[in-house]
């Protein structure tokens, strides 16, 4: 090939890059098929108020793929996004939440539950998002009490009024809000007051070293103390020891969710936890 072709044509003859996007293609495809074929699985992983009772789970997807076996939502989340499979994924996701709540209603431990739900930027911003979460509870009949949606500092920041109305009209419903992995994105002070939250949720980077860095135990503290003082419920994710649990405690956290508790498991498995809890 001449040298004169050129930088930008040079890509059109990386066999890497197309065999990239060859394995882009077929991820795409893979991922249509899933859905159809019911390969998505819901795990869910429990959440524990401060005196150490189940109060509720987070809802997490995961892929059962024939040939990969059990695939982590990092993997193939990132790329639902991209293509905007991640609307009818998320529906999925909501749908299978809310059916499972409204099968909880009658049993008298289980109907106290709520699950935290995941919602994806893309899936926020679409302009009949909240006629698709309201029709996803009516034809459940899952209690909109039980539900609690679970966004990300990054998808807050441009068009506030029309956020916080987006997130009234649903809350209006008795659906509740959470702000997840809080301190890794955009976090402005003056944007947080005005947001209708009920919970905030400590990204678990900064559980990670209370006990080893002064600085990571100092901004975790604060960031309890910021939530409390906001009149939020606060939750702390990836709680893995004690030590950890201890000085969550100290500092005054609501809520705990991490492997120290339970991992999130299949559905059989948090049901037979609810029960014994
Ligand atoms: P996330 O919402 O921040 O979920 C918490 C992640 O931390 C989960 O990873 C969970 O398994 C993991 N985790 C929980 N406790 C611990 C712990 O004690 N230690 C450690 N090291 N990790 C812990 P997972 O299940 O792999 O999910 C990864 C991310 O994928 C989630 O992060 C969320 O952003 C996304 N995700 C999962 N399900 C959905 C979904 O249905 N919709 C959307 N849009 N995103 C989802
Ligand atoms: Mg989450
Ligand atoms: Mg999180
Ligand atoms: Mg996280």
């Amino acid at each position: 090939k001449s040298k004169k072709a050129g930088r930008n044509s040079v890509r059109f003859f990386d066999p890497s890059l197309e065999s990239a996007m060859k394995q882009h293609a077929t991820l795409e495809d893979d991922i249509r098929q899933a859905l159809d074929q019911g390969q998505f699985v819901l795990h869910y992983q429990g959440q524990f108020n401060s005196r150490d009772k189940l109060t509720g789970a987070e809802v997490l997807v995961r892929w059962q793929h024939p040939v990969q076996g059990m695939m982590s939502p990092a993997l193939f989340i990132p790329f639902a996004e991209e293509t905007g499979l991640i609307l009818p994924l998320g529906n999925w996701v909501l749908e299978t939440a809310c059916k499972l709540l409204a099968s909880w209603e009658k049993i008298p431990r289980m109907n106290k539950l709520v699950l935290a739900v995941n919602v994806s930027a893309l899936q926020f911003r679409q302009s009949d998002f909240i006629e698709t979460v309201v029709n996803i509870i009516h034809k459940s009949g899952a209690n909109p009490q039980r539900l609690k949606l679970e966004l990300t500092e990054s998808m807050l920041i441009e068009n506030l009024d029309d956020i916080i109305h987006k997130m009234l009209s649903i809350k209006e419903l008795g659906v509740g809000f959470s702000l997840d992995d809080f301190g890794t994105g955009f976090s402005s002070l003056s944007f947080l007051k005005r947001l209708p939250l009920d919970q905030l949720k400590i990204d678990q980077s900064f559980i990670k070293d209370v006990h080893s860095d002064p600085n990571g135990a100092a901004i975790a503290k604060t960031i309890v103390a910021l939530g409390k003082s906001l009149g939020l419920n606060v939750i702390a994710e990836g709680v893995e020891t004690v030590e950890q649990r201890e000085f969550l405690s100290n500092a005054g956290c609501h809520a705990y969710q991490g492997y120290l508790f339970s991992r999130p498991v299949a559905l059989t498995e948090f049901e037979e936890l609810a029960r014994s809890n």
